[in-house]
Order: C-alpha cells, then structure tokens, then sequence
C-alpha cells in the first residue's frame, strides 16, 4: 500500500517542480524581454541624443573620472582626425599640445575634484594671429551616491567672433588713412591721463599740431597728394616721440594731436621741434615739383594739476593760433 502511495507522489512532485520551473523561466523570458525592450528604448534614445549632439556646431564630448574620453561628437573626432574608437580611453595629452594639455587638465581636475561647474574664456597659442579662443564649459556627472564619475564638455570656437571684435575695436579707435589714433581715442587717453596726472603729480602737456597751407597744397597737387602728404606728417611726428608712452593721433583733417604723459614744458618743446624739422625734412611729397616743403605749427599746452581736457585744449589751440599768427612753421607755448 505505502509502495503504491509513493509511486503515486512521485510523478506528482516532479510534475509540480516542472511547472513549478517551467513558470520560473517563463517568469525570466518575460523580464528578459521587457530588460530587452528597456535596454533597446535606451539605446534608441541614446543614439537619437548621439545623433542630434552631431549636429551641434559646437565640440562636446565626455570624460570619465580619469580624465580620459569616453565619448566624443562629431566636430570633436573630425578636428581630432579619430574615430570614436581611437578616441575612447585617451587623454588630452594624446592630442594636444603640452601646454595646451595641460591647460585643458588644469580645468578639468577643477572640475573633477571639486564637483564645480567651469565656464572660461580660453586662448590655446602664443601668437595672437594664430591663436585659437573657445568658450569651453564644463559640467561634472555625478553616479547615484552623489559622486563624480566624469565631466561633460561644450567648447565653442570664438577665434573667428575674436577676431571681428578686435577689428571692430580697431576701426573705432583708429585713423584708416594714417593708422594713428583717432579724435575719440585720443580724448579717452587725455581724459584718463589728467586723472592719472592729479593722483601722481606728474605732469602732462598736450601738442596740437596743423599742418600749414595744407589747403593749397591739396588744390595745386590734389586730394590723393594731400592723403599721402598726411601719411607722411603721421610718420615723421611718430619719428619725433621716443616714449612709449608718447600717444601721437591725427584728430581732424590736418589736425594731429599729442600727449606726452609725464613729460616736462622743457621736453615737450624739444619734441615738438624735433617734429616740426621732421616734418620740414620729408619735403617730397608730390609729383610735379621736387622740392615743396610740407610745414607745421604747433601749440603746446601743459596741464595745471586740476585741469580739464576741454580746457587744456583751448590753451594748446590758442598756442596753435599764436604759432599761425606769427608766421606758421613754428613752436608755440601757452
Ligand atoms: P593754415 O596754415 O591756416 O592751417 O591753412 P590750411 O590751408 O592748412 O587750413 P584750412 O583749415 O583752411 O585747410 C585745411 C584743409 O585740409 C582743407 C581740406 O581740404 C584739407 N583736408 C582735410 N582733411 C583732408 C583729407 O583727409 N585729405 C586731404 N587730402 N585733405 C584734407
Ligand atoms: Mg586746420
Ligand atoms: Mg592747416
């Protein structure tokens, strides 16, 4: 009887572990294929993020906690010359040059070490002609225990927009026909001088200077003459200064300025008279004739501890006029 009841219980026991274990991989099949389908959305979404960061005009690109790539778009690897699998697990020390790698980790171990977002202004090159600027900005990841695991980076190239605002910055400064500063400039450099002058006591003169008769030279030789003329006035009066700090700027039509900062009345004169020969010397200037002179007046003006740039030049003009007055090619003093 109990034989019987065993062989009744058996096939029974192995029946309900065959269900029992045809459920469990069942249960496994389904949860393997949602992982599946989880793991597949993923990976659709990652490679639409992929797809669309290709087209961003911009280098973005990720880094584990070691600094090295982990992921790269497609404007990085094109201007690397790598494909993604060249790229994964390099250092910027692979790429580029040492001092630029090494700026590169600089910000890069900022932002790994202490969790900090950067957002800089970046300059890779000595040579302001070749020199290459980004705004590189970065952002650490974090895992899900709150700690770095990698940053991720969007440099943009700013060398181009650079160059147009130096250009720009250039054009509102300078005088295109002699290249010496013009009116604007000048008066911001004389502003900024009488202030300096009033905390440091030094003193400061102001030089206009007027090139004479310039009317009829431009009517005997004409207008193409008379700019070569002012190329030529620019050139000898810049000749004249030996400071650095000596600003030299062509301030109207034939109408040139300078501030000698920290420059004496005794000194100012010798410069100005060393302009005055210099501009007398470069008497070629025109076709038809050999020898027309090119001659200027100048007035100099010295700055009174607390005077003001609209003042100091109606001194320097009233000197200017006294030097026309009394006979033009000459130096005046306030
Ligand atoms: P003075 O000795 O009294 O200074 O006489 P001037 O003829 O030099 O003075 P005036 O102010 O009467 O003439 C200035 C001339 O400068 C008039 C104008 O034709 C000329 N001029 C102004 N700007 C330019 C320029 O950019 N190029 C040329 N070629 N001539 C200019
Ligand atoms: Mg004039
Ligand atoms: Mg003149």
């Amino acid at each position: 009887m109990s034989s019987c009841l065993k062989e009744v219980k058996l096939p029974s026991a192995l029946l309900l572990l065959a269900i029992t274990g045809l459920g469990v991989i069942a249960g496994l099949v389904v949860w393997v294929c949602l992982l599946w389908r989880r793991l597949a959305a993923l990976k659709s979404q990652t490679n639409q993020l992929a797809e669309a960061l290709d087209h961003v005009h911009a280098f973005v690109y990720m880094k584990d906690s070691e600094r090295r790539y982990i992921y790269a778009n497609r404007l990085t690897l094109e201007r690397l010359g790598l494909t993604t699998k060249q790229l994964y697990g390099t250092r910027a020390t692979d790429h580029f040059q040492a001092a630029t790698a090494a700026c590169i980790d600089e910000v890069d171990k900022r932002v790994l070490t202490y969790g900090e977002s950067s957002s800089d202004q970046v300059v890779y090159g000595d040579d302001p002609a070749t020199a290459l600027v980004y705004l590189e900005v970065k952002e650490p990841f974090h895992d899900p225990r709150g700690r770095v695991v990698g940053l991720l980076g969007i440099s943009t190239d700013m060398t181009e927009i650079r160059r147009l605002e130096r250009e720009l910055e250039l054009r509102s400064t300078t005088d295109y026909l002699t290249g010496l500063a013009n009116r604007r400039f000048f008066d911001e450099r004389l502003t900024l001088a009488l202030k300096h002058q009033r905390r440091a006591q030094g003193p400061t003169a102001l030089l206009l200077l007027d090139i004479d008769h310039f009317k009829k030279y431009n009517d005997t030789y004409g207008h193409s003459a008379g700019d070569a003329v002012l190329q030529a006035v620019a050139a000898a009066l810049l000749g004249a200064v030996a400071r650095t700090t000596d600003f030299v700027a062509r301030v109207g039509g034939e109408e040139f300025a300078m501030l000698l900062d920290g420059t004496g009345l005794q000194g100012a004169q010798q410069i100005a008279e060393a302009a005055r020969a210099g501009v007398q010397r470069c008497g070629l200037l025109h076709e038809k004739n050999s020898a027309q002179v090119v001659t200027i007046s100048i007035g100099i003006a010295m700055a009174t501890p607390d005077e003001d740039p609209t003042h100091l030049y109606q001194k320097a003009d009233r000197a200017l006029y006294a030097a026309k007055e009394s006979g033009r090619n000459r130096v005046c003093t306030a």
